[in-house]
Order: structure tokens, then sequence, then C-alpha cells
């Protein structure tokens, strides 16, 4: 029989087990709530929630989900101050600092860590102390950051934080979660045009489920994505949440050395210390479009964790993902491979170089 037929229904002791997971891997002692969704239902969910007409937000855009949360904040008639930098960098706190004094009525800050689109990463801790000491609320985008890099929820002072399955946990998608502090509760809770008896309204999920002793699930869950994501958190946990970290750190690593030995494509972001460890993005030349090598690449190994950059990106660039299974030596070699067989060079260097690299960033981890 099909272990994936005649499912009985998830039970509530099962939902809550897998939320309290979610919780210990971002160090949080806030509420979880699993989102039955991609990630952009609980990023939607936290932004109608907190945001409202006569709240400010500080919207910070540093890839292409920012551009979309800026919409959603002026769809719910919050004033939107937009600080954004270039995709191949990241913004410092010392920036946040400044955009929060330059106006004292931001009350909501939207931040994503990672950008595995653009492939750069944020200093949170940084970011976020400058968003608490001017007493805004801080919604982190952590989708492309969780299990690649550390995420500090508690630590660092983040208010609402955002996962899913897909990307550094190698786990499902179309299941998410969002973690509330208590002050986001009750901001969100006065805020009269908080989403209600709605699929976006984190304040159902909170009466209905959280508050009421997390005995009896309000839905359905959708069984297969919740066994698959409780299967994958028990994975991280097995495996120790600092290795996993430390393999994407490495691929990350060992990816951009050996495409440097290359010498035919460059790191998109230029700065080591703005490379996000889930994916690593690279600039193809003038005349190589991105998507036609990611095509090629792909035709030569089927099995590269490779694709093109989005939108007009499809053309100038490439991205190595280093996700869950991806995050090992393995394919990163695999990959250089096939750049140096479709660029016409010689690998041997690039594998030594990211040999080397991988090396000695799972010892500087240590
Ligand atoms: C992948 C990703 C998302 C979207 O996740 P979905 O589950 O596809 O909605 C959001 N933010 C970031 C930073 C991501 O990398």
């Amino acid at each position: 029989m099909s272990p994936f037929l005649d499912l009985p229904p998830l039970t509530a002791a099962q939902f809550a087990a897998t939320e309290d997971k979610v919780a210990a891997l971002l160090h949080t002692t806030a509420d979880v709530i699993v989102t039955q969704g991609e990630a952009l239902l609980p990023l939607e969910a936290a932004i109608r929630g907190a945001a409202h007409p006569g709240s400010t937000a500080l919207n910070i855009v540093t890839g292409p989900y920012g551009q979309t949360f800026g919409n959603w904040l002026r769809d719910c008639g919050a004033k939107v101050v937009d600080l954004a930098v270039p995709f191949d960098t990241a913004v410092s706190g010392a920036q946040v600092a400044e955009a929060l004094a330059a106006d004292p009525s931001i009350d909501f800050v939207s931040l994503v860590h990672a950008e595995a689109a653009t492939g750069n990463t944020n200093p949170v801790a940084e970011i976020a102390a400058a968003v608490r000491a001017h007493g805004a609320l801080l919604m982190l985008d952590a989708v492309a950051s969780v299990a690649a890099e550390p995420l500090l929820t508690d630590a660092w002072g983040v208010d609402l934080c955002v996962i899913g399955g897909q990307k550094a946990m190698g786990g499902p998608a179309g299941v998410s979660a969002v973690s509330v502090s208590a002050r986001a509760w009750e901001r969100i809770a006065a805020n009269p045009a908080a989403p209600r008896h709605s699929y976006l309204s984190l304040l159902d999920w909170k009466e209905r489920w959280t508050d009421a002793g997390r005995t009896a699930l309000p839905h359905a869950p959708a069984q297969l994505e919740m066994l698959a994501l409780d299967a994958c958190l028990d994975r991280i946990a097995a495996d120790g949440l600092p290795t996993v970290i430390a393999r994407h750190r490495a691929a990350a690593a060992a990816t951009r050395a050996g495409v440097r030995a290359l010498g035919t494509l460059d790191p998109f972001v230029p700065d080591d210390a703005h490379a996000a460890p889930v994916a690593t993005t690279l600039r193809t030349p003038a005349g190589l479009a991105a998507a036609g090598l990611a095509a090629e690449l792909l035709r030569l190994d089927p099995t590269l964790p490779v694709q093109a950059g989005g939108g007009a990106l499809a053309r100038t660039m490439l991205r190595v993902n280093h996700y869950g299974p991806a995050a090992a030596l393995t394919p990163v070699r695999a990959t250089l491979t096939a750049l140096a067989t479709a660029t016409g060079t010689d690998a041997g260097p690039a594998l030594t170089a990211a040999d080397t690299a991988w090396g000695e960033a799972l010892t500087a981890g240590r």
C-alpha cells in the first residue's frame, strides 16, 4: 500500500509538536503558527495584521520580495518609506538607523534576511538593534536563511519571523510558519483593520488554536506537507543545526572560490560578507545569456542545482542553489565541472580552490 494514501487525519497533538520543533529551530519562546500554504501566506498575513491607515512602515528593499511587501503595505493604507539598496549588496544597521531617525512615525519594519533570488544576505542583528531602539515592530522574511545561517529570533528581537520548508531546510514547499512576539500580538489585536474570519488572519489562529490550548484543530491540515515538515525538522535536529548551517556556508564559499578560479564568471555579490549561504548567484559575461547557460549546464548534468535568475535577471544571472542536500561538496564540484565544460576552461584549478575553501569554511565554523 502506498504510504501516501489512506492517511489518518493529523492530530492536534502532532500539529502542536511540529510547531514546537519550529520554535526550537527559530530559537524563540514566542507563539509559532504553522500555516497551510506557501511562505507568502504568513508574510502577507503578518503585514495585513500589523499595517493600517495611519501607520508608517519602513520597507527595506534588498531584492524582489521587498518590492512585494511594499505593495501590500501600501494596499493596507500604511505610509511606506522604502529603503532600497542595490541587489548585489546588503543594507547596514547604520543605514536603517538613519532612515528611522528621519521619520519618528515609523512603527513597522519589513526586512528580508537572505535573498535566494539575488544571493545577498543582511546583517539582521545590527538592523534589529536599530529597530528595537526606535520601538518599531520587525518582520523578518527568513525563508531563505533558516537552516543556512544563524537565525536568533528572540535574541535579535524579531517580532514576526516567517519561514518556509523548501529552501535550506530541504523540506516541503507549500507549508510555512510564523513566530509572533507578545508585542506583535498586542499591535495586531489593536489594529481594527487586521484580517478576521479570514485565511490571512493570525488573530483567528490565536483565538481558535493557540489561546484555546492547542487541543482542537480549527481545520483539517494538509497531512503530507505536515508529515514532511516534521520529518525535515527531525532530520535537521539529528544532523545538528550548526552542522547544517556550516554545510551551507561551506558550499557557498567553495562555489565562490571555484568560480573565481575559473575566471569566466564573477560572483553577482562581490563582497563575501554580503553573500547568502543558501544560493550563490553569478554574473554571466556579456554575450552569454544566463538562461542559455543554465540550459546547457542541465543538459550536461540534469542533477545540477542551477537555474537562471528570475525576470530580467535571466539574461545576466545564474543561480547555484545550495538548498538542503545540495549543501555538499559533490554538487558544488559537479557544477564547477559543468561550468568549465560549458565555458571552455579547465576545471582543475576551480576544483582545487573549491576543495580548499570547503575545508577552510568547515574548520572556521568550529
Ligand atoms: C522562496 C522565498 C519566498 C517565497 O516562498 P514561497 O513558499 O514560494 O512563497 C519568500 N521570501 C524569500 C526570501 C524566499 O527566498
